[in-house]
């Protein structure tokens, strides 16, 4: 490596018009271009590792609470409402924003829960009402189709039964029996004991013709002091009878109220496939009854 040094006459500062030439080596020469460099070098990688760390810390400063504010926001809608929003950051916007959305969320939160609430209430009042709509059902049903004294079915129940009856008789040729039933004499206890002892004495009847009966036999007052019995499995006037038969004695053997002795008269008749409707048995059962009274009462009767 060559340096050139223009000579100049240190005493008049005039070039002299030639060069001095010394020769070195590259390493000497160059000597302090390269600490320079050196030095340049460590100052840039210093520098570039401080903004690296004040770029690292001022990213941390402004992603990390929005971060925060998107997960407590993703954590509300995930239904937790226990997330918290971030609070005092260093940053004055995020601070607000997540107070804000903090407010905002407690009083959508509690409106749902007030709509709850509410929800709540209503499908309670509309299971009371439905249930008091059923109760009420009920009682209409039972008041449509029961004798409010004696607590038996009335004869509108009675007549729908019948019609069952006779639907089933003529489809499948099982046949039923009527039983009407009439209480003897029953306006002398009336006139002597009083109407009210006279309910109480019907009360009772209807409660010997229960006892006296199966489940799936029908009982029902028919109008005044006359009972029917329907016995859908009895098809034949011999067992029609019998049972007749069993429920007068039952009553002639029975204490009541008032006069404390009763007796009735029934008129019983088995349904035949030639009747043209459900009133024909019914009225063989009537025309019984009357031979029944004409006989002398406190008896059964078969209808011819
Ligand atoms: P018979 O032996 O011929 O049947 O004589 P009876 O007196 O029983 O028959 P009648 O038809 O002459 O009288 C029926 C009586 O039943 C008249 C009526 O006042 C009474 N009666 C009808 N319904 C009721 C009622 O709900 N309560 C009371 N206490 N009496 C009733
Ligand atoms: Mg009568
Ligand atoms: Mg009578």
């Amino acid at each position: 490596y060559l340096t050139s040094v223009a000579a100049v006459d240190s005493r008049t500062s005039q070039n002299l018009g030639w060069r001095v030439v010394v020769r070195q080596p590259v390493e000497t020469a160059l000597e302090s271009a390269h600490a320079l460099r050196n030095r340049l070098l460590a100052l840039g990688l210093v520098a570039a590792l401080v903004f690296g760390l004040v770029a690292r810390r001022l990213a941390r400063l402004f992603s990390r609470p929005i971060e925060q504010l998107a997960d407590a926001a993703r954590r509300i809608e995930r239904g937790d409402s226990a997330a918290v929003f971030p609070e005092k950051t260093q940053l004055i916007e995020v601070d607000q924003l997540g107070q804000s959305i903090q407010s905002m969320t407690q009083t959508l939160l509690a409106h749902e829960r007030e709509l709850e609430a509410v929800n709540a209430t209503l499908e309670e009042q509309v299971r009371q009402r439905t249930e008091a709509l059923a109760q009420a059902n009920r009682e209409l049903e039972h008041l449509a189709t029961h004798d409010p004294l004696t607590g038996v079915h009335n004869r509108r129940h009675f007549d729908d039964r019948l019609e069952g009856c006779v639907a089933v008789a003529q489809r499948t040729g099982q046949g039923f029996t009527v039983l009407l039933i009439d209480a003897d004499h029953f306006k002398a206890g009336n006139d002597t004991h009083g109407h009210a002892t006279g309910d109480a004495v019907l009360q009772a009847l209807a409660r010997i013709l229960s006892a006296n009966t199966r489940a799936i036999d029908e009982v029902a007052r028919y109008g005044g002091e006359e009972f029917v019995i329907l016995l859908p499995q009895t098809q034949d006037g011999e067992t029609a009878l019998v049972v007749a038969e069993k429920i007068r004695a039952a009553i002639a053997d029975a204490a009541f109220p008032g006069p404390g002795h009763m007796t009735v008269s029934i008129g019983a008749s088995v349904w035949r496939p030639a009747d043209p409707d459900a009133s024909a048995v019914v009225e063989r059962a009537d025309a019984a009854l009357y031979q029944a009274k004409a006989a002398g009462r406190n008896r059964a009767v078969l209808s011819e």
